[in-house]
């Protein structure tokens, strides 16, 4: 069976054209497959839309979140409940365009492929998107312990055994794409050009996605540590220096009235100190998120297929 996990959150503009996308994409492939819409916590009309679409295509589940939760533990919420031997992960927003999952089927099934991700080529219509998410990829991959990872999203598809590794990671600060390169196998990429929104605003703001980043980058890599870490002995080496020369100075008199230099150098050890103090938090702050150990998602209600009830 093929399992497909689609997150929304307030979508239900495109609902319909998502549905009438999907499905003929995915029939191309395998009848033998279940659909599972993972609904974020929506609060417009998202569900009922979902639950309306249940009635004609047996073949969907709905897993109604208790609030939202945000896309990632969304995903985690949808692969935790599918039970398909391959699983996809789709955007709802046909950004990822569905007539791909073939391709990803096709590379696993036949080239024996365990994960296939989407590498994202270009993207159709305008948005200043596109540079920041190079930027963050570029960033990312050669920061350190990403190498491999190319300029992936969500868009993917795996083996059931791929997927049990991925979800035996219990990380509460998520970043799948990260982790899915991060379990190994036989990875694979398909290259897609990723299409303007069919509707609607984009529902992970700047603000989510810098987040998302910043959980990137601070979850896979110790980089921000390191570069503290050689900042600051820079600095001492550099201090140590300056404090000689005040010594030899003060000793053959030649010290004059050091107003700026003292100033600046105050600004500039209290930033550093700052910073640096701040990198520290993100990493003390994520450290107590997983101690909480708090769960990912809540489930407020399943809706099974109509036909296994
Ligand atoms: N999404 C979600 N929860 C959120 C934000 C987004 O489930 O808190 C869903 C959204 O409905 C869409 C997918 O995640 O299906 C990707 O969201 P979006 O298109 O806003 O992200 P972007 O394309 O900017 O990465
Ligand atoms: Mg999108």
């Amino acid at each position: 069976m093929f399992s497909l996990v689609v997150p929304i959150y307030n979508e239900e503009k495109l609902i319909d054209e998502l549905l009438n996308r999907i499905v003929p994409a995915i029939l191309s492939f395998t009848s033998d497959f279940e659909l599972i819409f993972v609904d974020d916590g929506s609060t417009d009309n998202s569900l009922t839309a979902l639950r309306g679409w249940q009635q004609k295509e047996k073949r969907i589940k709905i897993i109604s979140l208790s609030k939202n939760f945000g896309h990632q533990a969304a995903f985690t919420a949808g692969l935790e409940y599918s039970r398909g031997d391959i699983v996809g992960m789709m955007d709802g927003d046909l950004q990822d365009p569905p007539e791909i999952l073939a391709e990803m089927f096709r590379k696993i099934t036949l080239e024996g492929y365990d994960i296939v991700s989407g590498r994202k080529t270009g993207r159709k219509g305008k948005s200043n998107r596109t540079f920041f998410s190079s930027l963050f990829h570029l960033f990312f991959r050669n920061m350190g312990e990403m190498k491999e990872m190319g300029n992936y999203g969500n868009f993917s598809m795996m083996t059931r055994n791929a997927l049990s590794a991925l979800l035996s990671l219990k990380e509460k600060v998520r970043y799948l794409p990260g982790m899915r390169t991060y379990v190994g196998f036989k990875q694979g990429e398909v290259e897609f050009v990723r299409d303007d929104r069919y509707e609607g605003r984009p529902k992970m703001s700047f603000l989510k996605l810098f987040r998302l980043a910043s959980d990137a980058i601070f979850s896979f890599s110790k980089f921000p540590l390191r570069l503290c870490l050689v900042l600051g002995i820079l600095g001492t080496i550099v201090f140590m220096a300056a404090g000689i020369y005040v010594v030899v100075a003060k000793i053959y008199g030649f010290a004059v009235i050091g107003w700026s230099s003292t100033l600046l150098s105050i600004y500039f050890l209290g930033s550093i100190q700052l910073l640096f103090l701040g990198v520290l938090g993100e990493y003390i702050y994520r450290n107590y998120k997983e101690s909480q150990n708090r769960p990912v998602y809540f489930v407020k209600q399943y809706f099974d297929s109509p036909s296994e009830k």
